[in-house]
């Protein structure tokens, strides 16, 4: 950890989500290798619906493959974060009284009424439950956005340039900007999508007026920056490839930057409900 960070990280926090990344990858992999696709136009579908592609394109996922990634990422959880094994094992006691099909969905809408009630009928903390939910449907959505990447990374008119996933419809949680041509793109860590976003601007409430828009780093570190709007109190982790180097790797920059969250957070900032701007 760089001797910039001000917060301490529980202890192998950036190791667990580096393990979760590469269990990502390699189902993500597997995906791809099943599908056939061909590339699609996302601009000129999201011109005529104005709504993330998820709420009008089909997405199927296959039940079994996802109840497999499911108890596959339960297991991980098990192993890596002993405090939650106890928790992990009532699970997969349970796992075949699971509906992995309404799970799906369920997540997908981010519904916690229905994650509360799996906590009262299993004790198992909300939290646990989606963690392990949300990420085992990650890869698939990676899948989904897949034919859609080559045009989204080109939407150089910012024919979208909304503040949420022009895929999946999730919040970013942190932008970078470019080191060849300054311009910014928002991240996804839901599907891995990166789409532009105009620099000067809040993602939550669409100000661009300078004097309201400003950002801090912590010392020595000018390419970890965070950009926060005096006007909705909102906040966006921005990596800056001109002022560090070259990263593609977005999540787990994400990751080994939590300290920053906690800063914004402690500044009173927050992630607002994004007003499609
Ligand atoms: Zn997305
Ligand atoms: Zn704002």
């Amino acid at each position: 950890m760089s001797k910039a960070t001000p917060v301490t990280l529980p202890e192998g926090f950036v190791e667990f989500y580096k393990d979760v990344e590469t269990w990502q990858n390699e189902l993500f992999f597997r995906l791809k290798k099943k599908m056939t696709f061909q590339k699609q136009d996302a601009i000129e579908l999201l011109q005529r619906e104005e709504r993330p592609l998820i709420e009008f394109v089909d997405f199927e996922v296959d039940t079994e493959d996802y109840s497999q990634a499911f108890l596959a990422f339960a297991r991980l959880v098990k192993e890596k974060r002993e405090k939650a094994a106890g928790f992990v094992d009532r699970i997969l006691e349970m796992q075949d009284k699971l509906d992995y099909a309404e799970m799906i969905a369920r997540t997908l809408e981010n519904d916690l009424a229905f994650f509360n009630k799996l906590e009262e009928a299993t004790g198992v903390p909300r939290n646990i439950t989606m963690l392990i939910a949300q990420h085992a449907l990650r890869p698939f959505l990676r899948a989904f956005a897949l034919p859609f990447e080559d045009s989204l990374s080109h939407d150089e008119g910012l024919s979208w340039g909304k503040g949420v996933c022009p895929v999946c419809g999730a919040l970013p949680s942190i932008s970078r900007v470019r080191s060849h041509d300054g311009r910014r793109f928002l991240f996804c860590e839901e599907c891995f999508t990166e789409w532009e976003h105009r620099y000067l601007a809040c993602i939550y409430c669409g100000n661009d007026e300078p004097k309201t828009l400003k950002y801090f780093t912590v010392e020595g570190d000018d390419a970890n920056q965070v950009f926060v709007c005096e006007k909705c109190k909102g906040y966006l982790k921005n990596y800056d490839e001109r002022k560090g180097k070259a990263r593609s790797d977005m999540f787990i920059t994400n990751i080994q930057t939590i300290y920053l969250d906690l800063l914004a957070e402690q500044r009173g900032y927050g992630h607002k409900q994004s007003d499609f701007n």
